[in-house]
């Protein structure tokens, strides 16, 4: 929507007449430097709009969250609309809701600070509360007077950062979440990094963690060849996540495998653990020993070949992601199980955004509960999506050397594994552990926090 919209919205004879209407109640309210000051009348406009203009008005204030020294030239109350104007320096503008201001009260009693966490229960909250007094007492600090003469006092950049428009949204998210990703295909580079830089340099480390965020896969060089190596590097993060394999786990050709990856076979491209209903967001697979022949490694953006299957066949991607299918895994290894789950091939968000994929072959199970009609157009699909992402163009192929650890998102990528000529004497060994992507964005935030030298 454009910016110059608001011009669209308030009309001068719409303003002016609000002006007038609506200036006798309120002008004045709001004061500057602490001095109750009448301000002129037309600087004093009540921005009343009609539904469905004034959230427009939000898009004309585009303060970035990232303001530090964010300075405030003025704030005026809304009444009607129950909302603190607040006008920036540069020229923008935010809006902050009365019930929200009061419920993110910042003093001792509203909020228990050792916690960083909100002590105001929902039932102390007024969500209908008008304001009493809101001031201006000094270019970075608004102080609002409630009803009952509670006083809040807000900073302005903690202001700014928590601005309502649209685009301050936006950027806060990706700030929080980081997910501008950079789709690839054959032609990947592979970000590389250095094992025990990543261990013992925090700039290295957030490099490495914003690499994997955006790109998926980083590979790491040069750890030690014995086994523990996946746990150091899970311990720079926080801690790994246990599931039925153990805590780590040792992907070789096994007697007996209770996993197809425990063999010498082909393993076609997959996501890990879809058997869980919240698979593993992360892998680390360090390589201790490699076959002479065969062995490498296959890995496809799933995000880029979705996205592909949504623009050339719309109504297979459509099925993938709301038809839920059932996936098994059962047997015996950090202990026995019998895992099911029931999970969208390609997960999408509230805004259709391809957020994770859950596929693997061989754990999809042979009961399928979807209604028997469904049943050929669910193959249709899947296949569309599976020729798609064995296209040339977006597989890219490596071998792992020794001592590299791949280190990737399983909710993005898709991966595999050439079938090898097995040896007893040089068994193909690869240590595995998996991680949440919630504690490793935890540390991404930390690191970077530190990094830019922030509080
Ligand atoms: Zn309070």
């Amino acid at each position: 929507m454009a910016i110059g919209s608001v011009t669209g919205c308030f009309g001068r004879p719409l303003m002016n007449m609000w002006t007038s209407l609506l200036g006798r109640f309120s002008l004045g309210r709001l004061s500057r430097g602490g001095v109750r000051a009448l301000q002129r009348q037309g600087e004093g406009w009540r921005p009343w709009m009609p539904m469905g203009c004034r959230w427009r008005q939000t898009l004309t204030a585009a303060p970035l969250p990232q303001g530090v020294g964010s300075s405030i030239r003025q704030v005026q109350v809304m009444d009607v609309e129950r909302l603190v104007q607040v006008n920036w320096e540069d020229g923008s503008h935010s809006f902050y809701p009365f019930v929200w201001l009061r419920d993110n009260c910042q003093c001792p009693v509203c909020t228990l600070h050792s916690a960083k966490a909100r002590s105001l229960l929902l039932s102390q909250l007024d969500i209908n509360t008008t304001v009493d007094r809101v001031t201006l007492m000094e270019p970075s600090t608004v102080s609002i007077v409630w009803p009952d003469q509670h006083t809040s006092e807000y900073d302005a950049d903690w202001l700014k950062k928590r601005c309502f428009s649209p685009e301050a949204r936006r950027a806060q998210q990706e700030e929080l979440f980081l997910n501008n990703r950079v789709y690839w295909g054959s032609d990947l580079q592979i970000p590389t990094a250095s094992f025990e830089e990543v261990l013992h340099d925090d700039k290295a480390a957030l490099d490495w963690l914003m690499e994997l965020r955006k790109v998926g896969i980083v590979l790491l060089k040069g750890a030690q060849l014995k086994q523990g190596q996946v746990a150091r590097l899970s311990q720079r993060i926080g801690y790994l996540r246990l599931t039925f394999y153990g805590h780590t786990w040792q992907v070789q050709d096994k007697l007996g495998a209770n996993n197809v990856a425990y063999t010498s076979g082909n393993l076609s491209l997959h996501t890990d653990y879809p058997a869980l209903h919240h698979p593993p967001g992360v892998q680390f697979l360090h390589c201790l020993t490699q076959a002479h022949q065969g062995g490498e490694s296959e890995v496809v953006d799933g995000f880029h070949v979705a996205n592909q299957l949504h623009w050339e066949n719309p109504e297979a991607f459509h099925t993938l992601s709301t038809l839920l299918v059932d996936f098994t895994d059962s047997g015996a290894d950090y202990c026995d199980f019998a895992v099911q789950s029931k999970n969208h091939i390609i997960d999408v968000d509230c805004d259709g955004q391809v957020v994770r994929i859950n596929y693997n072959n061989a754990t999809r199970d042979s009961i399928l509960d979807i209604p028997l009609e469904q049943v050929q157009p669910f193959y249709s699909s899947l296949k569309a999506f599976v020729d798609l992402m064995y296209q040339p163009k977006n597989i890219f192929t490596y071998k792992m050397e020794l001592g590299d650890v791949a280190t990737f998102d399983n909710w993005r990528l898709l991966h595999g594994r050439k079938s090898y000529v097995s040896h007893t004497e040089n068994l193909r060994h690869l240590e595995g552990a998996y991680l949440d992507w919630d504690e490793v964005m935890s540390r991404l935030r930390i690191l970077r926090k530190a990094i830019r030298g922030e509080t």
